[in-house]
């Protein structure tokens, strides 16, 4: 079973970290001459990633350090952070957290933040501590379930997990959040597990689904901190309003992707407030579809300028960069096989995705120019965005597009339905 302390570096590691950064040690790793996103400041960077054991010691500029015991050439390659999920069941997918790896981690999600409710009702603490243990490069954190059972006349026959282990699962080494709980019980015992995961720096995750007014703001005034239940950008941009994280769901039931992103004007104001989730999504949409991949992928073809932005820690994981002048960035990241530096062109994404399917477009559809974009002050321009993205989010704000549920299937179906068109074809 995997440590919980696994997850951060032994005394030794911290040493040699330092040692290696400072110029003391002989790094163990570098890889050199790529472009390196900043999560921080969202720029490429000409930088070398020097690696001490299983940690990044530091960024160097190209050549700083001439020797490693060993080396990555990654000359005229992107090098990114990979993809967090910020709330995921890892047991509602059906697999376990080392074959849920083989899927994910080889699509870029390496870390999870899992609430494992369902294990916990059968299983108690085992269960749980079950779903947090690997030995795969995947990185699991906990998300402590609050309640088991949640409903003492509904479910009966499972594990009952006694308060006091709730909360001092918060403490544990491994645990991210306070998983999500129900916004209707404002009995004491909630209200002080709520203080207990403030005291202990644990952010409280969120199930808001459809609350409004008084609801919401008693729900979120104990403190929760993200909501993954936010299907329409009204509920969105309310709940960033409130200072909550919107954390996007694509699961097997309810993909969000597809209504919060087809309207990017609209959303724009919270997309740096965003990132991403499975939260339930069977081991086949994750085969087919992906993981957060799918989500990424979604939100390039529906306009947001790549690259997408990533991970302040977990706070923030997969969240996005708004429209914003000059991104020079690849447009399907996660792929594996990271593009040239060369800038992609606007529609690229679609065109690989239909020849990726035998077809191809006969006509691009002329690109508008960028225009001037209110939002970043003067002198700055949002990208122009592909005519088929645009014709969907008419489509879905008409009602007549993909809706809740839709996948990257329905949306590509449309997009291809809408190029045929636009070409001239049945
Ligand atoms: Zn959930």
């Amino acid at each position: 079973m995997t440590e919980k302390t696994d997850l951060y570096p032994t005394d030794a590691e911290l040493s040699h970290l330092r040692a290696v950064a400072s110029g003391r040690a002989r790094p163990d790793l570098i890889v050199r001459g790529g472009l390196v996103l900043s999560p921080g400041t969202e720029e490429w960077l000409e930088r070398d990633v020097v690696i001490a054991g299983r940690h990044i010691a530091t960024l160097t500029a190209w050549g700083h350090v001439a020797d490693a015991a060993a080396e990555i050439d990654a000359t005229g390659q992107h090098v990114v952070p990979t993809f967090i999920d910020a709330h995921l069941h890892i047991e509602y997918t059906n697999l376990t957290p080392g074959e849920l790896a083989r899927l994910s981690v080889a699509r870029g999600t390496t870390t999870v933040l899992t609430d494992p409710n369902g294990a916990a009702n059968v299983w108690g603490p085992r269960g749980m501590d079950l779903l947090l243990s690997t030995r795969t490069p995947l990185r699991i954190f906990q998300q402590v379930s609050p309640t088991t059972p949640a409903s003492l006349e509904l479910e009966r026959g499972g594990a009952v997990i006694p308060e006091e282990t709730v909360r001092a699962r918060l403490r544990d080494d491994v645990t991210a959040t306070l998983g999500e709980g129900n916004p209707f019980d404002y009995g004491e015992v909630s209200t002080g597990r709520f203080r207990e995961a403030l005291v202990a720096g644990r952010r409280i995750t969120g199930h808001t689904a459809a609350q409004t007014e008084e609801s919401l703001w008693g729900y979120l005034a104990a403190g929760v901190g993200d909501d993954h239940n936010s299907a329409t950008v009204e509920e969105v941009l309310e709940r960033t309003r409130l200072g909550a994280m919107i954390t996007v769901m694509g699961s097997s039931l309810t993909d969000n992707t597809v209504p919060l992103f087809a309207d990017l004007d609209a959303i724009a104001p919270a997309l740096r407030h965003m990132c991403f989730c499975a939260d339930d999504k069977h081991a086949l949409d994750l085969s087919t579809s992906g993981h957060i991949d799918h989500h990424v992928r979604q939100a390039i073809r529906f306009g947001v300028d790549p690259p997408p932005r990533l991970p302040h820690g977990y706070r923030h994981p997969g969240a996005l960069l708004p429209p914003r002048p000059g991104a020079r960035a690849p447009r399907a990241l996660p792929s594996g096989r990271p593009p040239a530096h060369p800038r992609p062109r606007r529609g690229a994404a679609l065109a690989r995705d239909l020849r990726g399917r035998g077809r191809r477009p006969r006509r691009r559809r002329a690109v508008r120019e960028p225009r001037s974009d209110p939002r970043l002050g003067e002198g700055h321009r949002a990208p122009a965005r592909h005519a088929g993205a645009r014709r969907v989010r008419r489509a879905c704000a008409r009602g007549r597009g993909p809706g809740p549920g839709a996948g990257d299937g329905d949306v590509q179906r449309l997009l291809q339905t809408r190029l045929r068109r636009a070409a001239g074809r049945p």
